[in-house]
Formats: structure tokens, C-alpha cells, sequence
């Protein structure tokens, strides 16, 4: 059997923050109906904070959240746990989709980054947060040349980055394939463990007096009247004044949602802690970077606190036709096969020493603007955050922030910003959605292959303000 495979044979098919004593008992499911001023639906990052965040500005609110499955199952608990403090997924895409803003943009994404730490702090949420800064690496020489003239543009504009050539980057990360890297250690970026911050998250919010159910799948949600909502649920129906979604990329009964995001599956592996002899061959546990090579189709990796190398994204990262987000997705073999591959070719020095202990999937909400979409319906009364396109560990409590002032919940002057009003351009219809993202999917990893050079599919989607670039 080759390597690679053998490294996969006694994986767990469970993502690695699950697997643990601390993970809290599930709550009992609807089974009556009920009545709050604030329905919140979805028990990932966008809904909790959405609750807790509500709660902080208005203490008396009455707020139900309710999760089909369980609080951190969705992306939230099966994410890399990068957190990054970028709003609108980079400086270039910011400024792309919403000119003139992007200034303004960076300024709330670092006031948000320090109201999530000062939050952590405030109720004792232990997320295992660890300020890391963040790491790219360039895979190829031209793009060394890219990601250095990157450096020059962050030092000019003051902030603190650091810029490693081949031999020096190799005593940060000693991987082969990595010929320079830039390390951003300003600002508050890191890494956590996604799921402990959903528990904590979950039980800051019990204790704040919202009810959680769990087990509870909103199935059908309709006005009443001039200014209530009934939201028809697995159990019973609830009452309430205001809708919150945070239901991500999974499908569900609003039109707009729907047509803003697509469910793009993205695929991890997680190693058994690595000892001291192998993590002396990569020397990287000595520096615990949280990496992303400088490619469209990029890599992200990072250490956990008991040294395990998560992987994620590359080659392995799918749309399935027809919006596919049917469980099964979770564990595609080939998927964790091609990861396992890639892992090996950055570290060919573990190749028959390390064994991988967990695989596992989640769904990321693309939007065709690569960040954020709020929005609301019924005048008002339902509002949402979707869409966060892989950069929604920071974004999202942002995100619940928006959601939360456009149901009226003390809103302030974020609400005139384009970032805010501007319309998400909706995708495509079928067939010609997943042909257009199989082929900017190719068009990408061509685009790698060759130092970076955008050929002309990914030049025209950049002049229709739809090219993704990091
Ligand atoms: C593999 C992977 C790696 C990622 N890595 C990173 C990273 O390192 N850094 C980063 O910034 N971002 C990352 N992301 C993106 C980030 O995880 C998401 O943007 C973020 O978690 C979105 O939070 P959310 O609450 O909006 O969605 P989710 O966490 O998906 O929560 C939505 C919840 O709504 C529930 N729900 C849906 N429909 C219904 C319904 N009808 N009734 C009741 N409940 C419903 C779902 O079950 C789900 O729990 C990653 C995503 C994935 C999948």
C-alpha cells in the first residue's frame, strides 16, 4: 500500500475538535410550542453570537436559538480555526467589491478581533486561542518574487512583517516544496480550537437566560400579522418578533439565502501529536506558524496545543452539483487520499513516521463577493449573515453584529456601509454554476501551476468584479 494511504488506514471519520470528554451533553429538542422576541436559527458561530451579543445589548431580550443537529456541527466545529481579523477576506477583495471602504473595513475588523478576545476574557470562555500571526509561503520562485513584493507594500504602509528567504524559511518550516514565506505578527490574528469556542460560546448564553434547542430543524417560516413571524419547527411552531438566520451555506426555506451562497465542501486531516523526533524533522513546532501557501487553491496548517498538524483545503476542496450537501459528503476517501498526498509532498521527511488520526468535512457558504452577505426580509423582522467564504472564524461574530442591528438591536452607522447594503450578485443557475465553478476551480490551479499568471477565464471574472484571489 502507497504511503500515503497507509498514513489514512485508522482515521478517525470525525473532525478532531469533536473528539473530546469536554464536549457538552445535547439539549433536549422542541416538543411544545413557544413564544420569544428573538428566533435565532443555527447553532454555529453566526447564531451564537448573534444570542450573546443581543443579550449584551438588551439584557431583558427573550431569545430562542434552536440547531438541527447540535451546537459546532456545522462549519463552525469542523473549521481550521484560523482567526483572522479581515472582514471581507483581504485588503484586495475589499477593495474590489466595496471601494472606498476598505480603510474603514480594517478598522472594524481589529476593533472586532478585540471585543472577541475582551469577550473570551469576560465570561472565562477557554478557546484555546493562541496569537500565532499569520504565515504565507510561496510554493515556486516567481511566486516568492509576488509574496515579497507584498512585504515591501506591508512594511511601507508601517505594519510589523517579517520576510523569509528559501534557507530561512526552512528553519521556520522545514518543508521542501516552501521557497520563501511572510509572516504578518501584528494585530491579534491566530489560531483556536473552533468547537471549545462554540461550548463556551453555548454556555455563556444558557447562562445569560436564551433557551437552546437542540435536535430542532426549522422546517417553514412565515409572517403573521403585521409585525410577528411563525417559524413551523421539528416539535412545535415558535412565535417571535424577529428572525435571525445563521444557517450558512445549508439549504433552507428563503430564496435570497439561497441564491447569495453556495455550499462548497471543504476537506481536513488531522495527525497524532507529533513527538520530539518528528517534530524535529520539520522544525516547525519550535515557531508554530499558522500557515497558508501563497496559491488560489491554498493549503492551511497549523500546530494544535498537543502538536498535531491539522490539514486542510489544496486540491480537495469541492462543489457538488445541484448545491450537494447531502451527509454522505463528509467522508469521500479520495478527498483525504489527495490531502494525504499533498501533506506528504510539503513533508516527505514524515512519509512512513506520522499516521493521520482524524478526517472529516464541512460546508463553506461562497458568495460571489468571498465575504460576508447580510440581508433581510419581511420588513425587517427576519435578517441574516451568510456567506463568509472560509474566513468566517473572526467575520462571523461581526456578521451576528450586523444581523443583530438590522433587526433593530441598538444599530449604529455600520448600516450605511455598501459592506452592508450593497447586493451580493446571486449565482448562477444550474446546470451553469457548476460548470462555471469547475472551471475557475481549473483556471486556479492552472493559474498555480504557472507562478501565478491569471489566464483569460480568470481575467474576465476579475473584470466582472467575480475573480477570487487571496
Ligand atoms: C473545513 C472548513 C475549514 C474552515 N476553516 C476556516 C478557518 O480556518 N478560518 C476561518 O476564518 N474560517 C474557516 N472556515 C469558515 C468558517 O468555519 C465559517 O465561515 C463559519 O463557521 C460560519 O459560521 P456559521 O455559524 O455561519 O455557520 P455554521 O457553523 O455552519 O452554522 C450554521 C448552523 O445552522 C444549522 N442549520 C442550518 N439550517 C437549519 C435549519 N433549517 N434549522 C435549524 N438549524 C439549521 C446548521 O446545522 C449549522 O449548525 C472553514 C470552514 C470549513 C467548512
Amino acid at each position: 500500500m502507497q504511503p500515503h494511504l497507509e498514513a489514512l488506514q485508522d482515521a478517525k471519520a470525525c473532525p478532531l475538535w469533536h473528539d473530546s470528554d469536554e464536549q457538552p451533553e445535547q439539549l433536549p429538542s422542541l416538543d411544545s410550542d413557544k413564544q420569544c422576541e428573538l428566533l435565532i436559527v443555527g447553532g454555529g458561530f453566526t447564531g451564537l453570537w448573534a444570542a450573546l451579543q443581543a443579550k449584551e445589548r438588551a439584557p431583558e431580550a427573550d431569545i430562542i436559538l434552536i440547531e438541527q443537529t447540535f451546537v459546532a456541527d456545522g462549519a463552525s466545529g469542523r473549521c481550521g480555526g484560523f482567526l483572522n481579523t479581515s472582514l471581507a477576506h483581504g485588503e484586495t477583495n475589499s477593495e474590489h467589491h466595496f471601494p472606498g471602504e476598505s480603510e474603514k473595513l480594517e478598522e472594524l475588523g481589529t476593533q472586532n478581533m478585540k471585543e472577541f478576545l475582551e469577550t473570551l476574557e469576560r465570561y472565562n470562555i477557554d478557546a484555546r486561542y493562541e496569537h500565532t500571526g499569520a504565515m504565507s509561503v510561496a510554493l515556486d520562485e516567481e511566486s516568492a518574487g509576488r509574496l515579497h513584493e507584498d512585504y515591501e507594500k506591508y512594511k511601507a504602509a508601517g505594519d510589523d512583517v517579517v520576510f523569509f528567504d528559501k534557507d530561512a524559511v526552512r528553519e521556520q518550516v522545514n518543508s521542501p516544496k516552501i521557497h520563501a514565506g511572510v509572516w504578518e505578527r501584528d494585530g491579534q490574528d491566530g489560531v483556536i480550537d473552533p468547537a471549545r469556542l462554540c461550548w463556551g460560546l453555548k454556555a455563556t448564553i444558557l447562562k445569560l437566560g436564551v433557551r437552546i434547542f437542540e435536535g430542532t430543524k426549522l422546517l417553514d417560516i412565515q409572517p403573521v400579522g403585521k409585525d410577528r413571524m411563525k417559524a413551523v419547527c421539528e416539535g412545535g411552531v415558535i412565535h417571535s418578533n424577529k428572525v435571525l438566520m445563521g444557517t450558512n451555506a445549508f439549504r433552507g426555506a428563503i430564496g435570497k439565502i439561497r441564491r447569495s451562497v453556495i455550499p462548497v465542501w471543504d476537506y481536513q486531516i488531522a495527525t497524532e501529536p507529533l513527538n520530539e523526533e518528528q517534530a524535529a524533522l520539520i522544525n516547525w513546532p519550535n515557531t508554530r506558524h499558522a500557515l497558508s501557501d501563497y496559491n488560489n487553491m491554498f493549503h492551511y496548517f497549523r500546530l494544535t496545543k498537543d502538536n498535531r498538524i491539522t490539514w486542510g483545503g489544496g486540491g480537495a476542496v469541492r462543489y457538488y452539483f445541484n448545491n450537494g450537501t447531502d451527509r454522505s459528503l463528509e467522508q469521500v476517501p479520495a478527498r483525504f487520499e489527495q490531502l494525504s498526498k499533498e501533506f506528504f509532498e510539503y513533508f516527505p521527511q514524515l512519509e512512513g513516521k506520522v499516521k493521520f488520526s482524524h478526517k472529516w468535512a464541512g460546508i463553506i457558504a461562497t458568495s460571489t463577493r468571498f465575504c460576508m452577505v447580510p440581508g433581510t426580509a419581511y420588513n425587517g423582522r427576519m435578517a441574516w449573515s451568510v456567506g463568509y467564504t472560509g474566513h468566517g472564524v473572526g467575520a462571523s461574530r461581526f456578521g451576528a453584529r450586523v444581523g443583530i442591528e438590522l433587526l433593530g438591536y441598538k444599530p449604529t452607522d455600520i448600516l450605511k456601509m455598501q459592506f452592508v447594503k450593497k447586493k451580493a450578485l446571486p449565482w448562477a443557475p444550474e446546470p451553469l454554476r457548476w460548470i462555471g465553478v469547475k472551471i475557475t476551480q481549473a483556471e486556479l490551479t492552472r493559474a498555480d501551476k504557472n507562478g501565478g499568471k491569471r489566464g483569460l477565464w480568470l481575467k474576465m471574472l476579475d473584470a466582472l468584479n467575480l475573480g477570487f484571489t487571496c
